[in-house]
């Protein structure tokens, strides 16, 4: 018998709670409300990309393992490894997150998530300096004007538009009428689409936003007269708009992305950025602005709080004798300096997303891959482990983009013999413990 259920979709870091689904026992029938992006994480269900039992790589290639020898095989290479890593954490639940960070502390590992190379760098610096961060509804109900910079989320987070742009709020009974969009790139993306006549679009010269950010903040000052040939690309007509629009929006909220946090300024940047945010704070009478973080894995910001809670540091995390001690590093200088002798790869796909030079550092040391699906790591992984998809097939929490906390639904039953996240992590931890 068939049955409608509303669910959260976690295809991306939007966390969409409105999705209408039509199921019988067995499986999904219809999908209603979902973006291409959260159809695909549902078609990963009987994706012919789907791992569906443990493999072990020997010479003779591939070879199907039962459970209880995949487990052996794991502890097996985890014992023999002296300084482990243990990198991606972003598409597991919260509860698999913890567990994870406890195998680590367990098997004195360095552990980081795909937030390091994203958002993290963000927070990094704004843990020295202050960020003022908002919610959803905040943006919905009272933003006047967004800024996008280096920044595509119609591709990211697809429906983040219609929620925060053509929305009605509280305060902004108008939505996209008295909603203005300013987008800062180095070229136009299809988030430009969007644009009406009343909106900014920024094209900037590569690695250029410093300059631009510093010469706001003289602006919004004021006793500043931008140069008439305007700079890194962008006339003086649109600086002045840029000004203006900054100065008399009464509720902004900038969404930085990676463009931005991957210039070649470093953090000095997003340093500037976060000091343009303050200034604006303090000559503001009336409203607020503030920075909305726009990572795309659907729980990176759930492994930010659980490792803060856990160890005191949001990411980046060097074990010694079960204890967290000081480390600069991070996943890529880790790698770099080949300080390591396996990793354990959880829900992501290194070898495609890392540059290449690092990627091969990597794939010269065994790898256990953890994740429901085939991908470039696990082309070249020592030993995979299969798991559930969380919030399809098992439940769990995780933590919006806005660092709102949403808790996963389990809809339909994994494959025979595929366990979530958590079971499996749990079952390394126990035998790591006998
Ligand atoms: S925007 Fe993200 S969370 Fe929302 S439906 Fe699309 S993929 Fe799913």
């Amino acid at each position: 018998m068939s049955e409608q259920l509303k669910i959260t979709c976690s295809g991306c870091s939007l966390l969409c709670d409105d999705i209408i689904i039509i199921k019988d026992d067995k499986e999904i029938k219809e999908i209603l409300g979902a973006c291409q992006k959260g159809i695909n994480k549902f078609n990963q269900i009987k994706s012919k990309n789907r791992i569906l039992s443990p493999l072990y790589k020997d010479k003779g290639g591939l070879k199907v393992l039962e459970w209880d020898l995949a487990l052996n095989k794991a502890i097996q290479i985890i014992k023999n490894a002296k300084k482990p890593l243990i990198y991606g954490l972003s598409t597991i639940s919260c509860e698999s997150q913890i567990l994870a960070l406890k195998i680590a502390k367990k098997i004195d590992a360095f552990i980081d998530s795909n937030s390091t190379i994203c958002q993290g760098k963000f927070l990094n610096i704004a843990s020295e300096m202050g960020i003022t961060t908002t919610t959803l509804t905040e943006i919905i109900n009272k933003s006047d004007l967004i800024i996008l910079w280096g920044t595509n989320i119609v591709e990211s987070i697809p429906r983040l538009f219609s929620k925060i742009l053509f929305s009605r709020g509280k305060f902004r009974m108008t939505g996209r009428e008295i909603k203005n969009l300013i987008i800062v790139d180095i070229y136009k993306t299809a988030s430009f689409k969007v644009m009406g006549t009343r909106d900014l679009a920024i094209i900037i010269r590569p690695n250029e936003d410093i300059e631009l950010i510093k010469i706001l903040k003289k602006a919004v000052k004021g006793d500043y007269t931008f140069p008439n040939e305007g700079i890194s690309g962008i006339d003086k007509q649109d600086l002045e708009r840029f000004k203006t629009f900054l100065l008399n929006s009464e509720h902004i909220t900038i969404l930085p992305g990676q463009a931005l946090l991957n210039q070649k300024t470093n953090g000095d940047a997003i340093k500037e950025l976060l000091e343009l945010v303050n200034l604006l704070n303090n000559i503001k009478n009336n409203g607020r602005i503030s920075l909305l973080m726009v990572g795309g894995h659907y729980n990176m910001v759930g492994f930010e709080h659980m490792a803060l809670s856990e160890t005191g540091k949001n990411q980046s995390i060097q074990f010694k004798n079960g204890e967290s001690i000081k480390s600069d590093d991070n996943i890529i200088s880790k790698i770099q300096k080949e300080d390591f002798d396996l990793s354990i790869i959880i829900g992501t796909d290194p070898i495609s997303h890392f540059p290449l030079e690092i990627s091969k550092i990597l794939s010269s040391k065994p790898i256990i891959l953890i994740d429901n699906k085939k991908s470039g790591t696990f082309l070249i992984a020592t030993l995979i482990l299969p798991t559930s998809i969380t919030g399809i097939e098992n439940k769990g929490l995780a933590f919006r983009l806005d660092h709102v906390p949403i808790q996963l639904k389990k809809i339909i039953e994994p494959p025979s013999l595929i366990q979530s996240d958590y079971e499996l992590l749990q079952k390394i931890l126990d035998r790591l413990n006998k």
